[in-house]
């Protein structure tokens, strides 16, 4: 893939740059994001997520970063079909010491076979325990979108919309003040396209998904070193929708994320 020479600083190095919602599978990944000047927020959930970071052997050195150059979300994923239990309690009370967010969580109707009663209740309850925290949640909204809009808009919460590709309620979402993190698929999916078109420039955020993601997206392998790369092009191509340039594409993106980061403080 080409690079872009958009988010070069004006030394020449690479401008720092937020993925607002990804996965890590290899601890490599959180270390690419390290080398690349990319700070991640990145999505765990469930104990054995957790592990690959926790076990990694700079352990040590990484638990002083969280909240500096990574962060962490966590939040039952619509695919897990277990039923909100103590062991869920144990698991959000115990990843709130570093977590800022509670998600991605949300319901989904077109890759996940999970009964919607048990997508409903955890959805839920995650969002109760949201509330009780005050972290802003992402969201994963898949084929659901009408029926997770008419649960959100009960609750006073910042919601971060992740991969938003329905056509419908987008108005309704940007009126509950939303943001929306858009990936690489904004350059296949006409869907996707229309919402960057009319969501406002201070709700937009950018991700990759992680790897997996990308890979499914792409059909082909994808390394950590390449992740930066598809950032670069999600800028390019919103720049270039809203019809301004990709350097101030960035300053606008990392305005938002950080707004976003400081409310996720604890305290703050
Ligand atoms: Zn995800």
């Amino acid at each position: 893939m080409k690079n872009s020479n958009n988010t070069l600083d004006r030394k020449g190095n690479k401008a720092l740059l937020y993925d607002f919602h990804t996965h890590v599978e290899k601890i490599d990944e959180l270390e690419s994001y390290f080398d690349l000047n990319i700070i991640p927020i990145i999505n765990i959930s469930n104990f054995h997520e957790w592990e690959i970071i926790r076990k990694c052997d700079n352990w040590e050195k990484y638990s002083k970063l969280i909240n500096d150059i990574f962060f962490i979300s966590a939040g039952v994923h619509p695919f897990d079909n277990a039923p909100w239990s103590e062991k869920t309690e144990i698991f959000y009370n115990n990843m709130s010491k570093y977590s800022s967010f509670v998600g991605e969580i949300g319901m989904d109707s077109c890759w996940s076979n999970v009964d919607k009663s048990i997508q409903k209740s955890n959805f839920e309850r995650s969002l109760d325990f949201a509330y009780k925290n005050n972290f802003p949640v992402i969201l994963h909204t898949k084929n659901m979108e009408g029926e997770i809009y008419d649960i959100i808009r009960k609750y006073s919460l910042q919601f971060i919309v992740h991969w938003y590709s329905c056509k419908n309620y987008i108005d309704e979402y940007i009126s509950l003040g939303c943001y929306f993190t858009f990936g690489p698929a904004l350059l296949e999916d006409k869907n996707i396209r229309t919402l960057a078109k009319r969501v406002p420039l201070d709700r937009i955020l950018i991700e990759t998904d992680g790897l997996n993601a990308l890979q499914w997206l792409y059909n082909k392998a994808i390394s950590e070193n390449e992740l930066r790369d598809y950032l670069e092009i999600t800028i390019d191509e919103i720049a270039q929708i809203k019809e301004i340039s990709p350097r101030k594409m960035v300053d606008i993106v990392n305005t938002n994320s950080e707004f976003l980061l400081r409310k996720g403080y604890k305290n703050g």
